[in-house]
């Protein structure tokens, strides 16, 4: 176990290796990024434990992805009630002021949100604000109690982790500006799940699932609500 400083010196080395490779050796990809913004093509909404970064586990570069984190990867429902909203406020910046193409919900195994959600629904007493935040993801709670019964726990949470992701998909249907994108085709919602327990990556298939393993070969993965474009197909 490294100590805490010296867990800081190695992100401090880190963006040393990084100004290296995109300022000291070629600094093309950040000049263009500076004078032409950004345009990603993809937001992803992901969890925000460490081991499922997005872009880290994707091999993402700069530019490439528009990322949201938050505990369990959750995409809350549409609520115009004049709230401060962290997570839509992002959903709405990627969708209006970027126009990406593509939103990937990606849940991960072994999520300490949805286990708190599966342990305590809506009101884990170790936390003041975690429970109800988790508590949006209900509904996957009692999907997977109806489905399955006297199951381990680690079983029944890998179940709630694939389920939990297809609810922040479905919530994404709730935001008016993504549904009329949805449905003039210029946008496309993916459900992703990485399983680091195998090392794998999977896709739901449809707004309720099943969820399949992605191969490299799937070069346009078919999104989960939606339809690829058919200019990105080619
Ligand atoms: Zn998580």
């Amino acid at each position: 176990m490294t100590t805490p400083g010296a867990a800081l010196a190695r992100l401090v080395e880190g963006f040393d290796r990084f100004r290296a490779a995109y300022f000291e050796t070629d600094h093309t990809l950040f000049d263009q990024l500076v004078w032409e913004g950004q345009k990603p093509q993809i937001m992803v909404v992901g969890c925000s434990d460490s081991r499922a970064d997005p872009t880290m586990i994707t091999d993402a570069g700069p530019g490439d992805v528009f990322v949201i984190r938050n505990v369990a990867a959750l995409v809350p429902p549409y609520m115009p009630d004049g709230r401060l909203a962290g997570v839509s406020s992002a959903l709405e910046f990627g969708v209006k002021g970027l126009a990406v193409s593509h939103i990937v919900v990606l849940g991960h195994a072994m999520c300490g949100g949805v286990r708190s959600l599966m342990e305590y629904g809506d009101a884990d007493p170790r936390f003041e604000f975690m429970g109800r935040w988790v508590g949006l993801l209900a509904e996957a709670r009692e999907e997977v109690r109806m489905l399955v019964t006297e199951a381990e726990p680690a079983l029944l949470a890998r179940y709630a982790e694939r389920a939990s992701v297809l609810v922040s998909l479905r919530n994404l249907m709730t935001y008016p500006w993504v549904a009329d994108r949805v449905r003039d085709g210029t946008l496309a919602l993916h459900g992703w799940y990485f399983d680091f327990t195998w090392g794998v990556l999977m896709a739901a298939e449809g707004p309720r699932g099943p969820f399949r393993q992605l191969e490299s070969t799937d070069r346009t993965p078919e999104p989960a609500i939606g339809a690829t474009r058919t200019d990105e197909a080619a």
